[in-house]
């Protein structure tokens, strides 16, 4: 039973952990409570008075739960919770996709990358479906043991894994390299890391933000210390939830509390999952295998050291080193009339782009946003054609 004294505590949201043994399903119902819902929007309500506060979150899965469960339906209109770059298919840049595409026409390459990937549109170059349809060499895998499958499977051939994530996905990765690989096997990296994303959001100062709800699982790995030096620097006030409504509600809560009491700290509200240290071993792995670079992402442009790139010692694991591929310029920019950019850094809602569920849907979709199911636009349409 989800009792009384496992129920989040309003007064003081932060004692999740206590439900640590809790049975998942409980769990998840006691999160979802209605009542508790009304409450932690009652005490936000309280919090936020008559003042205005913009919030970002920068998480797929934190958008599905906002919007499929109505959460901002339940703010008070002065507090605004936007979505950030946290869908790391809509941000790859499209110059990847190019030469992931440049790769598979190679003909003894096979590309191996997640489904989702498969429908990014590269500007005049289409989408990785599109090439796989006139003959370019890809399989859409699961993980990255699945691309090494493939490699051993395919000894005559070159499998190059396209590797896109966030810090969530990138320690299977590096775990792969370090195990020895076959030699057949290499990487198209387009790995990217979530804190350099918001110190970058901040120095550019157009959302002039009061928060971030961080995302619960990359805070797994990272956690609660990856994120301090921002607060410190910035004095923004920084939350990790988890996924269900009311994690989002109590992080919501125990940032406006944050703000009131003049704070800038990095507080967990997914003590159920994420600690103080995170996942030690996990960046252990990450430092091994690779090195921060400056990197773009789409829709934002280069973040300083946003992104990874091999270190020496593994360098012959990367594509370039593989294929002598010289890429043709191309038109790669978004489509005409896509807003996705202004999506992607949270200063539109898809809805606001002319597009959105007209001539750009899940099925059909023009811009990145609106191909994954993190991306901002899929979440949001998929949300309007709920019964
Ligand atoms: S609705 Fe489609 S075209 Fe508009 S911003 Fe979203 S993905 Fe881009």
């Amino acid at each position: 039973m989800f009792t009384t004294d496992s129920k989040p505590n309003l007064e003081e949201p932060f004692m999740a952990g206590s439900v640590v043994n809790m049975d998942p399903l409980e769990l998840q119902k006691g999160f979802r409570d209605p009542q508790l819902a009304q409450k932690a929007a009652q005490k936000i309500k309280e919090l936020a008075k008559k003042k205005d506060f913009k919030f970002m979150h920068i998480c797929g899965t934190h958008e599905y739960t906002i919007t499929h469960s109505g959460l901002r339906e339940l703010l008070p209109e002065n507090v605004e919770l936007i979505a950030g770059p946290g869908c790391p298919v809509c941000i790859c840049p499209p110059e990847d996709v190019a030469l992931a595409i440049a790769v598979a026409n190679e003909p003894n390459a096979l590309l191996t990358t997640f489904g989702d990937m498969m429908r990014v549109p590269a500007g005049d170059l289409g989408s990785l479906n599109e090439a796989r349809s006139r003959g370019a060499n890809i399989q859409v895998v699961y993980s990255i043991m699945d691309a090494i499958i493939a490699a051993k499977e395919h000894p005559s051939k070159e499998v190059v894994h396209f590797a896109i994530g966030f810090e969530t996905t990138i320690p299977p990765t590096a775990a792969e390299i370090m195990g020895d690989p076959p030699e057949n096997f290499s990487l198209l990296i387009s790995h990217r890391l979530i804190p350099p994303a918001e110190e970058f959001l901040l120095e550019q100062g157009e959302l002039g933000l009061h928060g971030f709800l961080l995302p619960g699982h990359v805070s797994v790995i990272l956690g609660v210390q990856g994120y301090e030096h921002i607060s410190k620097q910035w004095k923004v006030p920084q939350v990790i939830a988890g996924f269900e409504p009311l994690d989002v509600l109590l992080g919501i809560v125990m940032l406006l509390q944050q703000v009131k009491d003049g704070r800038a700290e990095v507080e967990n509200e997914y003590t159920r999952a994420v600690t103080y240290e995170g996942n030690i071993r996990a960046r252990e792995m990450i430092d091994q295998v690779f090195i921060p670079v400056d990197s773009q992402w789409r829709g934002i442009g280069i973040i300083p050291e946003s992104g990874l790139a091999l270190r020496e010692e593994f360098k012959s694991f990367d594509v370039r080193t593989r294929f002598e591929i010289e890429l043709e310029p191309q038109k790669l920019e978004m489509p005409p009339g896509c807003r996705c950019g202004e999506v992607i850094r949270g200063i539109i809602r898809p809805e606001e782009c002319p597009l959105f569920g007209s001539k750009c849907t899940p099925e059909n979709p023009v811009g990145p946003c609106m191909v994954s199911m993190e991306g901002t636009c899929s979440v949001v349409y998929g949300a309007q054609m709920m019964p």
